[in-house]
């Protein structure tokens, strides 16, 4: 199929996208790499009248790490995130390494990703794991969205139709801090079916002084699980409290079945991955102090 009719405008500036953007209103839709909404208008699940290419916005465009705050400007690539990544932040590279394939990262951001909200994709996981935020503007304001604010449904943020997201925010791990990523699909560069991701930092004592445990492919929206983290913080990483707390992790998942995977598969499949993560995450830590 071919798309519906629609008029390209290109924007200049981040301002000039959010006058776009106020102008056209519902009407309008953001162009980005364009490799999730082109499909979705050739598939004519998306019919905007109007679309705001931002590629021209190079004020949208830069990758800052400030502490431990890790900004990235609404044209960076999921290409360039990677190549930060290989020497900055393993989790990034290894979940970087399942998004879709290289040519597809070369085109697609890191900031369309987490807009275009598939909840089986990993950065979205990410956002939530990384006490993550996203920056949107609108005419006259600007806003800051945590991430547990920002997924609603499937496809679906808390973005306003006239609102850009500007940049992604995530929180590096503390020091020490050790890391886990593991995710079923059916071919690699497929969607994830279930896929999980942790970060585990441990106190003087050895005891868990911050647990992170986030998943995908399970439901409507990615998932932070309060669960599974309250079963570890302040507790001994013991191989049963791990278990323990992948299995009431995986108890309070909503997933649904589809024609890819049931609703049990992918209950299973979660209890089993989040174990898998939390045993790197613990074996990737370092006792503060
Ligand atoms: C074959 C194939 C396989 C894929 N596999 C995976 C995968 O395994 N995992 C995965 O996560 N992704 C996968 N993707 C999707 C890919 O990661 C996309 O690049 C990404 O989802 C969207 O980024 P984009 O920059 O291309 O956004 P676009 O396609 O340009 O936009 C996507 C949506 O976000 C909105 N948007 C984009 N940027 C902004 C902004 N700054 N402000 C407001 N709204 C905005 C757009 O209006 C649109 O609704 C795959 C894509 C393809 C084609």
């Amino acid at each position: 199929m071919k798309p519906a009719p629609f008029e390209y405008v290109a924007a200049s500036s981040a301002a000039d996208a959010v006058e776009k953007l106020r102008r056209y209103g519902d009407e309008a839709k953001v162009l980005a790499g364009g490799q999730s909404l082109i499909p979705m208008l050739a598939l004519r699940l998306a019919r905007p009248s109007v679309l705001v290419d931002i590629n021209g916005c190079t004020d949208l465009d830069g990758l800052t790490e400030s502490g431990s705050t890790l900004t990235v400007g609404a044209l960076v690539r999921q290409r360039g995130l990677e190549r930060w990544a290989r020497t900055r932040s393993p989790l990034f590279a290894e979940a970087l390494g399942w998004v879709a394939h290289a040519p597809i990262r070369n085109r697609g951001t890191v900031v369309g990703s987490l807009v275009h909200a598939d909840p089986a994709s990993e950065l979205p996981a990410l956002l939530l794991c990384l006490d993550g935020a996203l920056s949107a503007r609108r005419k006259g304001g600007e806003r800051v969205i945590p991430a547990d604010k920002v997924y609603l449904a499937p496809l679906t943020t808390s973005l306003e139709s006239d609102e850009l997201a500007t940049a992604a925010r995530f929180t590096l791990p503390p020091d020490g801090a050790g890391w886990g990523f593991a995710e079923v699909a059916r071919r690699h560069g497929d969607f994830a079916l279930v896929g999980c991701a942790a970060v585990l930092a441990l106190d003087g004592s050895g005891a868990v002084s911050h647990a992170r445990l986030a998943f995908f492919g399970v439901g409507g929206t990615p998932v932070r699980s309060a669960p599974g983290e309250a079963a570890l913080t302040g507790q001994q990483p013991t191989p049963a409290r791990l278990a323990e707390a992948a299995k009431a992790a995986a108890a309070a998942l909503s997933p649904d079945g589809d024609l890819h995977a049931s609703a049990g598969y992918r209950k299973t499949v979660a209890g089993t991955l989040a174990e898998r993560v939390l045993t790197a995450a613990l074996g990737r830590c370092r006792r503060a102090g």
